[in-house]
């Protein structure tokens, strides 16, 4: 049987305000980037979160199963809607975005009506990902019903990953992420962290929070500069993976998400993790060279993901 991911999170409704004012309609998220991905690859992938039902959670629903994204655990909240945020670009080009999530459905995942049938949905799952992002949706209680939902995912012999992004208002304070995150990274098989994102949070040890799980878990972690290189420490391994350059950064949106897609895809097929990094800056550098979060289905890179004659 194909192995099954789970990503958790939250897809918003994303408007973008135009010049004259008028807002053009899109949706957007981290994890469901990563999802999305993940379906392009051939990867048997469900993207997990609650929506409303109003037309434009049918929507979304209608555009993830349009991708290969399944939808089966996808819980609807009558009278509730999806978050929304609008993107306003000043007249510098400089862009900054306002948010109307804090009554989403996606919020209620782990605490509202339905969630001990999507907790148990969940331990059957071989992957399951999910974002600093997605920890700051759910609040102590959904955090800690997330956390013994991934425990249950590894009695059953399956794997967690973890993304650091790490938003600050997401947050009512910066003590609260840093502990949420660190519970996160201590209970991961596979973390992928940005220095940047680890610099923000804990200062400039940050990546010793990830680094002290060097040997128990596989880790990820992503330097900045340009282009940037990925440190993969897996069991004894300590390699760098540097980007190839990319010709014109357009739009870094889903840079990391895609990434991390193909870095999970090229693992699951059982490519090593050098290789799956090198897989993950592929994908990144195809994404960074268009505008948008997703780039055309015809702009996808041909990932080396078999391994040859199917041996890792
Ligand atoms: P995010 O901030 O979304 O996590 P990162 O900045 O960590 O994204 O970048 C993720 C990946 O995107 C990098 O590991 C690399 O593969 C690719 N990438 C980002 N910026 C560049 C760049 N300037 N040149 C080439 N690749 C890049």
């Amino acid at each position: 049987m194909a192995t099954r991911v789970a990503c958790i999170g939250e897809c918003m409704m994303e408007l973008s305000e135009r010049p004259d004012g008028s807002l053009l309609r899109g949706y957007g998220g981290d994890t469901l980037n990563t999802a999305l991905y993940l379906a392009r690859l051939g990867v048997a992938v469900d993207y997990v979160t609650a929506l409303g039902d109003d037309p434009w959670s049918e929507e979304m629903l209608a555009a993830w199963a349009a991708e290969g994204v399944g939808t089966a655990q996808v819980r609807r909240l009558p009278g509730r809607m999806p978050g929304l945020y609008i993107i306003r670009t000043d007249d510098k080009g400089e862009r900054s975005f306002h948010y109307w999530r804090d009554s989403a459905a996606a919020r209620d995942l782990f605490s509202g009506p339905g969630a001990a049938e999507t907790r148990a949905a969940l331990a059957d799952y071989d992957l399951v990902y999910a974002s600093g992002i997605s920890l700051s949706l759910y609040g102590e209680a959904g955090r800690g019903a997330l956390a013994e939902t991934c425990r249950a995912v590894q009695a059953r012999g399956g794997r967690v990953a973890f993304d650091t992004n790490y938003r600050p208002r997401g947050w009512p304070d910066k003590a609260k992420a840093q502990s949420a995150f660190r519970d996160a990274m201590a209970a991961a098989d596979l973390i992928f962290a940005s220095s940047e994102d680890l610099e923000w949070l804990y200062g400039p040890e940050g990546e010793e929070e990830v680094l002290r799980h060097h040997g128990r878990c596989e880790i990820v972690l992503k330097g900045s500069g340009s282009p940037p290189s990925v440190r993969v420490l897996a069991g004894s391994d300590d390699v760098t993976v540097p980007a190839s350059p990319v010709a014109a950064v357009v739009d870094t949106t889903a840079a990391g998400d895609s990434f991390a897609a193909a870095y999970m895809a090229a693992r699951l097929a059982g490519r090593p993790p050098a290789a799956a990094a090198a897989c993950g800056h592929r994908l990144a550098g195809a994404v960074i060279g268009h505008r948008g979060a997703v780039i055309p289905r015809s702009a996808m890179p041909d990932l080396p993901l078999a391994t040859e004659q199917g041996r890792p």
